[in-house]
Order: C-alpha cells, then sequence, then structure tokens
C-alpha cells in the first residue's frame, strides 16, 4: 500500500480509495476505477422511477460519507430560496414549463462548488444526467468513476409503480403493494415488502392521478428511450455498472455492496478507527 501511496502521491486518500488501494484487483462488474486521486467517489445512480433509487444512493451516500444530490431535491431547494435563478425558476414552475438543462446544471454546478467550499470532495448523483448533452456538461465539473444502473424485472416494477401512494396530509410518499412472485422456469421468485405509512398516514393516502397501468407503462417505455443514449455513453467509457435487483432492501442492499466490493466496508472503516 505504501508503494503505491507513493506512486500516486497520495497524501490522505478517502477512507473509501484506501479500501481500493489496499484490496485485491476487482473481480465483479465493477468498471476498473480511474487512477485513485485525494477524494471521495464520484458517482452516478440510474434506474427508471420507482426502482428504489433514491433509497439506495441515500443508503450509499451515508455509508461513504458523501452528499446524495438529487435534482428534484435541487429545484425545491432553489424554490424556497431567493435569487435571480430562485425568480427564474419560479417562473418556470408557475408557468407549468420544464426546467431546462441549462437550469438544472446552474443549479448542479452551484451545489457542487457549495459543497467544494465546505471541504466535499465526492458526491452521488440521483437523476442526472438524463441526457448525452447533460453528461457531456457534467463532464467538463466532474470527473465521474462510476454509473450505477438499477434494474428490477418489468412486471415487478409495474406492481410497486402501481402500489404507490402519497398522503395527502404530510406529503409522504409510501408504497402498499406486497410483491411475492413465485419461482418460475428457472427464475428465481422475488418478494417485497410493503412501504407502510404510519397508523395516522393510513386513512389519507391517496394514489396520484397519473399512476394508472397505461401511464405507468407509458412513462416507462419513455424512460427506456430516453436513457439508452446516457447509457451507452458510460459504458462506452467502461464505468456502468448494472445492478439487477434481486428483491426488496433486505436482499438488495447486500448484493449491491458486494458488487460495489464495498461488503465489508464498515468493518474495515471501524478497524481502521
Ligand atoms: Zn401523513
Amino acid at each position: 500500500m505504501s508503494t503505491l501511496l507513493a506512486r500516486t502521491r497520495l497524501s490522505n486518500p478517502s477512507p473509501f480509495l484506501r479500501r481500493f488501494l489496499s484490496s485485491s484487483p476487482p473481480i465483479s462488474p465493477l468498471p476498473p476505477l480511474p487512477n485513485p486521486v485525494d477524494r471521495n467517489v464520484q458517482w452516478i445512480f440510474l434506474g427508471c422511477p420507482g426502482v428504489g433509487k433514491g433509497t439506495y444512493a441515500t443508503r450509499l451516500s451515508s455509508l461513504l460519507s458523501v452528499p446524495h444530490i438529487a435534482t428534484g431535491d435541487l429545484v425545491r431547494d432553489e424554490l424556497s430560496s431567493s435569487g435571480t435563478l430562485a425568480d427564474q425558476l419560479r417562473e418556470i414552475v408557475n408557468r407549468g414549463e420544464l426546467v431546462s438543462d441549462e437550469i438544472i446544471f446552474s443549479l448542479l454546478s452551484k451545489r457542487l462548488a457549495a459543497g467544494k467550499a465546505k471541504g466535499e470532495s465526492g458526491f452521488i448523483l440521483d437523476g442526472f444526467p438524463r441526457t448525452i448533452n447533460q453528461a457531456e456538461i457534467l463532464k467538463g465539473v466532474a470527473d465521474i468513476d462510476l454509473v450505477v444502473n438499477l434494474k428490477l424485472r418489468e412486471d415487478v416494477l409495474l406492481e410497486k409503480c402501481l402500489g404507490r401512494r402519497i398522503c395527502s396530509q404530510c406529503g409522504k410518499n409510501y408504497n402498499v403493494a406486497s410483491i411475492n412472485v413465485k419461482g418460475q422456469n428457472g427464475r428465481p421468485g422475488m418478494s417485497m415488502a410493503p412501504l407502510l405509512p404510519p397508523q395516522h398516514c393510513m386513512s389519507k393516502l391517496i394514489t396520484r392521478a397519473d399512476d394508472t397501468e397505461e401511464v405507468v407503462k407509458e412513462r416507462l417505455r419513455i424512460y427506456y428511450e430516453k436513457s439508452q443514449p446516457v447509457e451507452e455513453y458510460y459504458r462506452s467509457q467502461g464505468k456502468l455498472m448494472e445492478f439487477c435487483l434481486p428483491g426488496g432492501i433486505p436482499e438488495s442492499w447486500p448484493k449491491l455492496l458486494e458488487a460495489l466490493k464495498l461488503d465489508d466496508y464498515e468493518e474495515k472503516q471501524l478497524a481502521a478507527a
């Protein structure tokens, strides 16, 4: 490890990179990481609506001590602040228009710069980039190491999307779908527990008007069509890791950590402390 450190002139590698430096070469679908530099991970999470990418991205960011940056949150945060960009954004939202790539990118750049000023050196991006154009712009401000593409079998995904409920009072999201697919023809079964609300929200659950089977299917079709070029963009750079979720969080989380070579990350962190 000391020779590696000397060769790459790492003064203070992040715990994550330190782990990689001391481990044997990855043998799983994990793409080769770029030359280690003195910073934390810069990852992207891709996945269709309903796959649970926010959940896994949040968990990983707390494990790796990097911020989870979701573009939806950036928009909401900006809307609640003041300034030229906020005014511009309010106007667009009030007119019911889509927020452009340029504005999303301004918000992201602002967030990354603010993070850098606070000493942040990594992130997990969620919901960005959506287009090759955005990916190209992103290349100018970040050095993406890895793109995790989360996948879920279509029938389960559809059922999950249709199980989405929102509390009409507190606005929190829940999922009433209880997935229990039996294994068939060599295909493993899958079960996923519902995400039920606390008692006080239970009677106030509503289904979004656009969560009908027809609309969900169309949303997924559009997602696949639009996401393909972005996936291909990162695949051709050897940065894309496809991960098929084997079930709910209890089954998927350990497998995801394994695929990312992070399965003993917490133990190593504790041992190093
Ligand atoms: Zn509620």
